[in-house]
């Protein structure tokens, strides 16, 4: 009887066990049925493929084009807002979902994300590099590709209002003819304060790709909602990459939001040496780094 104690095929097994085990404690994302990697991944390289989403461009067009049908075919109504911002025309891109949401008074979330690429490298070292377009794979490309497979994976029934935006020119600050930064968000806020109901919260994730991701918690957003947030990644088992600790403040797309009183969070790894730069491209981030966001995102829409 001892003998079969030693049986290679048994031992296999018991160590294998044991590996999948250890596995599973040790990287608790690989247990996330709903979040496909590979899928979320595909809706950046889609973009990149478009080439830099730059205002103006083809490949903005593209992007439009696309992110429209897309969102249409996982059933969202899409409307697009425009506007003009010095010569320059501004698409903000709204998926929502309001004729399934039976009560009127159902909270109501925008999850957003800026989907222009920067028209000028100007952080790259090399200087005949700065007249030319960021790739855009992290700063982009990312928190739209999460927002897709957002608009992919969540219960179509919902107690909440969930709005996906898609921000244009947020990213041509300080560029000649641009200026501002933020213009889409600005656009939507504008339009937002005129309406006796607005938003409950706002989510902005930008520069969510990065391979070796860490998020701060960003000094001008909402404490409460950040603090909301930062509980959810703990249950999530995130905290390796959710930093429970401040780190920068950050111009982004929420602040527009905060300035009318609407309660907004950035969440975004500033801690970036590609920002701005030709190498803000797919070699620099990872499918494991949006999953992990989007882990959190869709565990706080959709845990009571
Ligand atoms: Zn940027």
């Amino acid at each position: 009887m001892l003998k079969r104690f030693f049986d290679p095929i048994l031992i296999l097994f018991v160590f294998s066990l044991a590996i999948l085990v250890c596995a599973v404690f040790l990287f608790p994302n690989i247990t996330n049925a709903f979040t496909d990697k590979d899928n979320a991944f595909s809706y950046l390289e889609e973009q990149m493929s478009f080439g830099p989403r730059t205002p103006g461009s083809e490949a903005h067009e593209k992007f439009l084009n696309w992110v429209t049908q897309k969102l249409s075919a996982q059933g969202w109504d899409v409307d697009l807002q425009k506007g003009n911002y010095k010569g320059h025309e501004i698409t903000n891109v709204i998926a929502s979902r309001q004729n399934l949401v039976a009560d009127p008074d159902a909270e109501w979330i925008i999850l957003g994300a800026h989907y222009d690429s920067r028209l000028s490298a100007d952080a790259d070292s090399v200087s005949a590099n700065q007249t030319q377009p960021v790739p855009g794979a992290n700063d982009g490309a990312s928190g739209v590709a999460i927002l897709l497979e957002l608009a992919e994976r969540l219960p179509k029934e919902s107690d909440k209002n969930i709005w996906l935006v898609f921000f244009d020119g947020e990213d041509q600050g300080n560029i000649a003819g641009w200026e501002e930064w933020c213009i889409g968000s600005k656009m939507m806020a504008q339009y937002l304060e005129k309406q006796d109901r607005r938003p409950d919260k706002v989510v902005v994730i930008d520069m969510v790709g990065d391979k070796d991701l860490q998020i701060f918690r960003e000094k001008n957003s909402d404490k409460a909602l950040t603090d909301e947030i930062w509980s959810t990644t703990e249950k999530e088992g995130l905290s390796n990459i959710f930093q429970d600790k401040e780190k920068y403040s950050i111009y982004d797309d929420h602040i527009p939001f905060l300035k009318i009183g609407i309660p907004a969070v950035d969440l975004i790894d500033f801690d970036y040496p590609a920002w701005h730069t030709l190498a803000d491209d797919i070699q620099n981030v990872s499918s494991d780094s949006l999953a992990a966001v989007e882990q959190v995102l869709y565990a706080w829409l959709t845990k009571k």
